[in-house]
C-alpha cells in the first residue's frame, strides 16, 4: 500500500530546522525511482474526475512531485516561490508557518481567470503555506479546485484552514 511505503521510506530528523521539531525528510523517497512513479500515479488517480487545468507547486519540495503530476495529467505547471526568487513581475502574499513566516510570490501572468488549479506541496502541517498560495491563485481570478500532499500531519488540523476554499484535500500518507 502506498501509505505504508511512504511512511517506511520517509526519515524523521529530530531538531530540524529548530530544536523540538521532528522534520519529515522526503529525500529518501526521491532515491527510489519506482516509488516516485507509484506516488505520481497515486496522486493522478486520486484526481480522476476532478477538473485540473494547471498544477501549482510550492517551493521547493512541492516542485518535485508537482511537476511530475502536471506531466502525468498533461497540464501546465506553475511555481509558487518565496519572495525574490521569481524573475518576472509578481503578486505577493504573506503566510504564517509552523515555524516562522514568509512571503510567497506568483508570476502575474502564471494563470488565466477561471482556470481550475490544483495546489500541490510535499507536506501539509498548519496549512498556512497553502492558504497563502490559494490567495495568490484567487488574486489572478483562478479557482483552487484541489489540494494534494504526499504527507499530512493531520494532528496539526491544517485541513480546517482549507475548508474555506472548499476543494478536495488529500494526503497519500497521514499522521493522526
Ligand atoms: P504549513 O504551512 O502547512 O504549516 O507547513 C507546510 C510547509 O512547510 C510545506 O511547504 C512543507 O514543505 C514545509 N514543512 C513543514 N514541516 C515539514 C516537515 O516536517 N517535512 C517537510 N518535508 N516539510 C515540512
Amino acid at each position: 500500500m502506498i501509505e505504508s511505503k511512504i511512511k517506511d521510506t520517509v526519515r524523521d530528523v529530530a531538531d530540524f530546522p529548530k530544536p523540538g521539531i521532528i522534520f519529515k525528510d522526503i529525500t529518501p523517497i526521491l532515491k527510489d525511482a519506482a516509488l516516485c512513479a507509484e506516488i505520481t500515479q497515486a496522486l493522478a488517480e486520486r484526481l480522476s474526475g476532478v477538473q485540473v487545468d494547471v498544477v501549482a507547486g510550492i517551493e521547493s519540495r512541492g516542485f518535485l512531485f508537482g511537476m511530475l503530476l502536471a506531466q502525468a495529467l498533461k497540464v501546465p505547471f506553475v511555481p509558487i516561490r518565496k519572495a525574490g526568487k521569481l524573475p518576472f513581475k509578481t503578486i505577493q502574499q504573506a503566510c504564517n508557518l509552523e515555524y516562522g513566516s514568509a512571503i510567497l510570490e506568483l508570476h502575474e501572468d502564471a494563470l488565466e481567470a477561471g482556470q481550475k488549479v490544483l495546489v500541490h506541496d510535499d507536506l501539509l502541517a498548519t496549512g498556512g503555506t497553502v492558504v497563502a498560495a490559494s490567495k495568490l491563485i484567487q488574486q489572478l481570478g483562478a479557482e483552487v479546485t484541489a489540494f494534494s500532499f504526499i504527507i499530512g500531519l493531520d494532528f496539526l488540523n491544517g485541513r480546517e484552514k482549507l475548508e474555506e476554499f472548499r476543494p478536495l484535500t488529500f494526503s497519500l500518507a497521514s499522521y493522526r
